[in-house]
């Protein structure tokens, strides 16, 4: 008998057939007598909605009101699967984040888990209870009720498994896997078997969503092995660990994050200390800046230009904004038509040619590149917004096609 956890994501839920489908993957488990935690997305677009309807009412909803409202999509979805369960003979109850035990800190929109009381879970378990969380949510200090940022439920899912020592971590999705590139996007993309967290962190980070990259980073802290796998198909999914077999791979896969700005700030003074200033000031605003290109000082001045995601350039721009008074520039500008393309792979940090063969490639497909920047084991380039789909396949395609 195994201590299995399973998440379900929004698609995988999205309408009645799709639950009953998922309440037979359950079930079939809990028949061989394994214990069986569940925990599930909001249904389809639900959450999209969600935030839609808040629109029509503010344009600036206070962050604790939107949790509010957004944790509602999880309620729906974890009642309705504990219920196709019970219709199918078996005992299931569905318990929110904060009956679950999952306290948050108070950052809204996007809370980490503190700490995961499991207490309860443990309790229903061995009532033989199939136990159906809602993803995607917790409780803060104060007694509210906190969401973890878009795709949060991948989280809930490795806490809950890191916690209880589950024997396994099913993430259940609308892929079959992880692959190469996002397959929806890339026409040749690949399966992966296996990939290491390191790698799976990389690609989650920079724009493949099929898991979330908070859930890739709490796995490896706590070595939960996860299995991603299809909820429509029952095949072997792709298998998230610490070490997988590298031999002769340089690159594991390729991302691309459509949610970056660029900006640059013009003419600033060459002189020590601006970068401090610059990033400083960003970093108070809690602006997570990615790409950072600084040009040579030439006659006193020197530029500075740098991406950060979409959804937080009014932040940056305000911070810029703010700097206007103590630090002397000529302007700024904004560029929101940009995309980040990015190679991942372990394996590059021991050999030559990588970035070369993936400019080469863009080269050759005729796109531009406005900004580079790399590290041991990826190399990022920032290109205009229209090449995206271009890039992304002809990139692609120079590693993985022979
Ligand atoms: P869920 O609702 O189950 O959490 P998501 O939409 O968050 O599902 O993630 C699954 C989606 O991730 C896929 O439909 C796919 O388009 C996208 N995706 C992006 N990159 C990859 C990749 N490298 N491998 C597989 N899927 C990817
Ligand atoms: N429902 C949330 C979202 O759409 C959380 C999740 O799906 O993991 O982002
Ligand atoms: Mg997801």
């Amino acid at each position: 008998m195994a201590l299995i956890v399973k998440k379900f994501g929004g698609t995988s839920v999205k309408d009645a057939e799709r639950i009953k489908h998922v309440a037979k993957i359950i079930t079939d488990d809990y028949k061989k007598g394994n214990d069986v935690v569940v925990i599930v997305s909001a249904q389809g677009d639900t959450t999209d909605d969600l935030i839609d309807k808040a629109a029509e009412l503010s344009q600036d909803p206070s962050a604790r009101e939107m949790d509010m409202l957004l944790s509602a999509g999880e309620q729906i979805s974890c009642s309705l699967l504990a219920i196709a369960i019970s219709q199918m003979g078996y005992n299931a109850v569905s318990l929110l984040g904060w009956q679950a035990g999952f306290k948050t800190d108070s950052n809204y929109g996007s809370a980490r888990i503190k700490k995961l009381e499991a207490e309860r879970v443990k309790a229903e378990l061995s009532k033989n209870n199939i136990v159906v969380i809602a993803g995607f949510q917790g409780i803060n200090k104060y007694d509210d009720i906190t969401t973890l940022g878009r795709g949060g439920s991948d989280t809930s899912a490795v806490a809950v498994a890191a916690v209880l020592k589950a024997d396994l971590c099913q993430i259940y999705t609308d892929v079959d896997g992880v692959y190469t590139a996002d397959p929806r996007k890339v026409k040749n993309a690949k399966k992966i078997k296996e990939i290491a967290y390191s790698e799976m962190l990389e690609l989650a980070t920079l724009g493949a969503q099929v898991l979330n990259n908070r859930s890739v980073e709490m796995a490896s802290k706590y070595g939960v092995e996860l299995e991603v796998l299809s909820s429509i198909e029952d095949k072997p999914g792709t298998i998230v660990k610490e070490k997988v077999n590298m031999e002769k791979i340089l690159v594991r896969g390729v991302a691309c994050d459509k949610n970056v700005a660029r900006f640059s700030i013009i003419g600033l003074q060459d002189t020590p200390g601006i970068a401090f200033k610059v990033f400083n000031e960003l970093a108070k605003q809690k602006v997570n800046v990615d790409i950072i290109l600084q040009s040579v000082g030439r006659d006193g001045t020197k530029d500075i230009s740098f991406t950060v995601p979409k959804d937080q350039e009014k932040t940056a721009r305000k911070a810029i904004e703010e700097l206007k008074g103590h630090l002397q520039f000529k302007t700024f500008e904004t560029d929101d038509s940009v995309a980040k393309l990015s190679i991942v792979g372990a394996g590059m940090e021991t050999h030559h040619g990588v970035a070369a063969k993936m400019f080469e490639a863009l080269y050759d497909a005729n796109i531009n590149i406005q900004m580079i920047s790399t590290s041991e084991i990826r190399v990022s380039v920032l290109i205009a917004l229209s090449d995206t789909d271009r890039a992304f396949n002809a990139v692609h395609d120079a590693f993985f096609e022979k």
